[in-house]
C-alpha cells in the first residue's frame, strides 16, 4: 500500500536519520555525579540518558549518591550489570571465570569485562555522545570506549575535545579547510591574528599541543565551531549526526573546588567516603578519608586507604581478604597480603608515612585529602572513579 501523505526529501532524510544519544557514566565519584548536575542545570534541552555499571562490589556510600542524584535529576540511573543472568555479583562471575586470578593494574580484567562491555552493550550501534568529567585542573586524557559510534566530550575542560578530533582537525593536511572554516567565522580583525596561528605547520618546534592552546587562547567558542563545523562535513563521529550542539558555545572550565560546589548546593552532596576522618598515631592526630568510587577492594587504592577501609569497613576488608586466601600467591597489592597490612604494627607505620607525607604536602590547605590522595588517579581507571 502507497502513503497517502507526502514528505518532502528534506523530512524523509531526518525520519530515517539515526537518533543521537547524550550519556553520562555515573561511577559514584564526585566528578560524573557533578557533571550529571551541570549538564542538566546548564543544558536543560539535552535529553540525557545515565548509567552506572555495578560490579556488585561498591560501597554503599555509591548507592547513596546515586540514590540522591536520582531525585534531582529527576530521572532514574540505568543500572548495567555484566553477566547479568549469572546468580553471582558481575565481579565474583567473572573471577570464577578467570580461575580465580585477582585483577591488577596489569590484568585489567575487571574495567573491560565489568565496566566497558556493558556499556557498550547498553548503546548497541547507536550513535553516542558520552560526557565525561575529567576536570580543567587534571592533565590527562581519557577515553570510555574506542568504538567509532562512541564519542567522548569533556564539559568540565577548556578543551572539550578528545585527542582523535583535535589530532585530525589540527593536522597539517588540513590547514587550508581550517583556515576556510575561520574565515566565515570571525571578524578580519581576529583573522588576521588567528591565520598566522593556522597556517604554521604542526612540527617539533611547534607542537599540536602548542598549536592547540595558541588557538583555544584566540577565542573558545570560536575554536569549538570550527571543530564542530569539520566534524559535520568530514567525518562520521556521532556529532556528525546533529543538527546543533549547545557546548560549542561553552567556556566554562571547572576545577576541583567548583565539582565540591556543584554537589553541596545542589543538596546532591559529597559522597560521603570522601569526608574526613581523624584517627591517632603517637599522640599524633591526622585525617583520612578514601579518594575515588569503584570496589572497596580495588588494587589502584594506596595503603592508607586500606588501612580507612580495615577501620572503616571491617567487614568489606574481610571479605577482600578471603579472596587473596583463596588462591596461593595472589594478593591485591603487590607485595604485601591484607594480612599483613591489618598487623596493628603495620598499620601505625602506614599511618606513620601518611602523616610525614602529608606534612610536605603544599596542597595540605585543600579541605579534601583528595588532594593528596588522588596524584595516582591519573594513573587509574575513569571508567569507576570519574
Ligand atoms: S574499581 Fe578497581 S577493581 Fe573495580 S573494576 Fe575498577 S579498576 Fe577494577
Amino acid at each position: 500500500m502507497l502513503f497517502s501523505t507526502k514528505f518532502s526529501i528534506e523530512q524523509i532524510y531526518h525520519l530515517m536519520k539515526k537518533k543521537v544519544r547524550h550519556v553520562i557514566g555515573i561511577s559514584g565519584g564526585k566528578d560524573s555525579g557533578a557533571l550529571g548536575i551541570y549538564l542538566k542545570d546548564k543544558y536543560p534541552s539535552l535529553d540525557v540518558e545515565y548509567y552506572f555499571t555495578d560490579t556488585g562490589k561498591e560501597l554503599q556510600e555509591t548507592y547513596n549518591l546515586i540514590k540522591n542524584l536520582e531525585s534531582y535529576l529527576g530521572k532514574t540511573v540505568n543500572k548495567l550489570e555484566a553477566a547479568n543472568k549469572s546468580n553471582e555479583d558481575p565481579f565474583d562471575h567473572y573471577y570464577k571465570l578467570f580461575g580465580g586470578y585477582l585483577p591488577s593494574s596489569n590484568a585489567r580484567w575487571c574495567t573491560k569485562k565489568l565496566k566497558l562491555e556493558p556499556f557498550e552493550n547498553y548503546v548497541g550501534d547507536d550513535y553516542v555522545i558520552s560526557y565525561v568529567g575529567i576536570r580543567g585542573d587534571e592533565d590527562r586524557e581519557g577515553y570510555i570506549s574506542k568504538k567509532p559510534n562512541i564519542q567522548s566530550i569533556f564539559p568540565f575542560r577548556r578543551n572539550i575535545w578528545s585527542e582523535d578530533v583535535i589530532a585530525k582537525v589540527l593536522n597539517n593536511a588540513n590547514i587550508k579547510l581550517i583556515l576556510g572554516y575561520y574565515k566565515s567565522t570571525v571578524d578580519a580583525d581576529k583573522f588576521q591574528r588567528i591565520e598566522e596561528i593556522v597556517i604554521e605547520p604542526i612540527s617539533v618546534k611547534f607542537l599540536q599541543v602548542q598549536k592547540l592552546n595558541a588557538l583555544l587562547d584566540l577565542g573558545i567558542k570560536e575554536f569549538n565551531k570550527v571543530v564542530y563545523q569539520f566534524i559535520k562535513e568530514k567525518t562520521d563521529y556521532p556529532l556528525a549526526h546533529t543538527d546543533e550542539f549547545p557546548l560549542i558555545d561553552n567556556e566554562d572550565i571547572l576545577v576541583r573546588d567548583d565539582i565540591f560546589r556543584i554537589l553541596r548546593e545542589s543538596g546532591v552532596g559529597v559522597p560521603e567516603y570522601y569526608e574526613k576522618i581523624k584517627f591517632e598515631v603517637d599522640g599524633k592526630v591526622g585525617e583520612y578519608a578514601r579518594s575515588r568510587s569503584g570496589c572497596y577492594f580495588c588494587f589502584f587504592q594506596q595503603k592508607i586507604e586500606w588501612v580507612w577501609l580495615l577501620e572503616n569497613h571491617p567487614e568489606k576488608f574481610k571479605l577482600a581478604t578471603k579472596y587473596e586466601n583463596e588462591k596461593e600467591g595472589f594478593t591485591w597489592n603487590q607485595h604485601e597480603s591484607l594480612k599483613d597490612l591489618a598487623h596493628p604494627n603495620r598499620v601505625a607505620q602506614i599511618k606513620r608515612d601518611f602523616l610525614n607525607r602529608k606534612e610536605k604536602e603544599k596542597s595540605a590547605k585543600s579541605p579534601y585529602l583528595i588532594d593528596i590522595l588522588d596524584d595516582t588517579e591519573s594513573g587509574s581507571c575513569i571508567s569507576c572513579f570519574i
